[in-house]
């Protein structure tokens, strides 16, 4: 069977260089983001790795995620909201005092129950999620009769690969919105929450401009997903990190034929070999969330072996014979055969291709 090999080597080395980038002083700040699956990397084999390297925030998707990890870490926060849907694990996340649900707006804070642990997510100019930095007082207030306790108050910044002034104007505006939520602290006499605004890219990046604020104004996380996972997708002018892609995906011979220049392979044919040579199919294909090779596509193996277009669901045409090859170790050429990025095609590997930590 097609399996996902996971490299704790890589994994250490990518905490390590972040750890590096950073600075040692920020090691508690770094919270790793296991969420989808721990971007199809598989969440128990990640959080374990996050586990034992010392990492004891993480942030997740939703319920069923933080549950299965519930036990690995001191700080789970459920980024996405869909936690009331599904009525047993919100009470089960409840009653446990190291999960957060992230909120995003004053409708969500309406409808979660008394005590609930929430963060607050506020808009700083991404437009996507949260509240308007308007509605906080608003939002205070409901949070003091509904009795929510506030662990938290973030943003996210979405011009941390970008080249340009708008990361900083929204490091800026998340600036403003912490001394707003300091006075409305004051004010309620509520405890300080936890800041934290950043990903992969914009930590890397403005990791000193934090470190020069006021302590009770400094982000008191950053959330990594991304680079943990051994990539950065940002303008190649901005900071550079040695990092080491931890997954690469393995597949098994299923058949072999030596075939005559000419042949055609697979559906349609759309293959065709200029020279004799040995083709084998091999177990995995789009049926297991890897996307579908189509004409027009060169890709190859970790080998050097071409995949013969057009991929099926549940294999590939590969050239040679040899029992089990790699079919990637970095995803990078298929982000780039595809148009997309490299979280794209990790997030889609499907959970249940089994997974190999080395
Ligand atoms: C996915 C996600 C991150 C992590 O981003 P990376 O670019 O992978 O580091 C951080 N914050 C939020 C809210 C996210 O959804």
């Amino acid at each position: 069977m097609a399996y996902l090999q996971i490299n704790s080597h890589h994994f250490l080395h990518n905490y390590r260089a972040i750890l590096q980038a950073l600075g040692a002083h920020n090691a508690s700040k770094i919270g790793i983001v296991l969420k989808d699956n721990a971007y199809g990397h598989g969440l128990k084999e990640i959080a374990q790795l996050a586990k034992e390297a010392g990492i004891t925030t993480c942030f997740v998707k939703n319920t069923k995620e933080a549950l299965e990890i519930a036990m690995m870490f001191q700080h789970i926060t459920i980024l996405y909201p869909q936690s009331l849907e599904d009525t047993e694990a919100l009470q089960e996340c409840l009653k446990r005092k190291n999960i957060y649900f992230c909120l995003s707006s004053l409708e969500a804070l309406r409808l979660y129950p008394k005590g609930a642990r929430i963060e607050l997510e506020v808009n700083s100019g991404m437009n996507r999620n949260g509240i308007q930095p308007q509605s906080l007082k608003e939002a205070f207030e409901v949070i003091c009769q509904k009795g929510l306790e506030l662990v938290g108050v973030f943003s996210h910044n979405g011009f941390g690969d970008d080249f340009g002034s708008e990361f900083y104007a929204q490091n800026h505006e998340f600036l403003e919105i912490k001394r707003a939520v300091l006075k409305l602290c004051c004010h309620y006499d509520l405890a300080k929450p936890r800041f934290h605004f950043l990903s992969s890219s914009g930590s890397l990046r403005a990791v000193k401009y934090n470190d020069s604020l006021p302590l009770e104004l400094q982000d008191n996380l950053f959330r990594i997903g991304i680079a943990f996972y051994g990539y950065l997708c940002q303008d190649s002018r901005l900071c550079r990190l040695d990092l080491k892609p931890i997954a690469s995906l393995w597949a098994k011979k299923i058949s072999t034929y030596l075939l005559k220049k000419g042949s055609k392979i697979g559906y349609s044919g759309t293959s065709e070999l200029e020279e004799d040579m040995l083709i084998s199919s091999y177990d995995v294909g789009y049926g297991d969330g890897l996307f579908r090779v189509r004409e027009g596509m060169e890709l190859r193996t970790k080998e050097g072996l071409r995949i013969y277009p057009r991929a099926s669901m549940d294999c590939l045409s590969i050239q040679g014979d040899s029992e089990e090859l790699c079919i990637f170790e970095d995803v990078r050429a298929w982000a780039e055969a595809f148009g997309t990025i490299p979280y794209e095609i990790l997030a889609h590997l499907h959970a249940t291709i089994p997974k190999k930590i080395v």
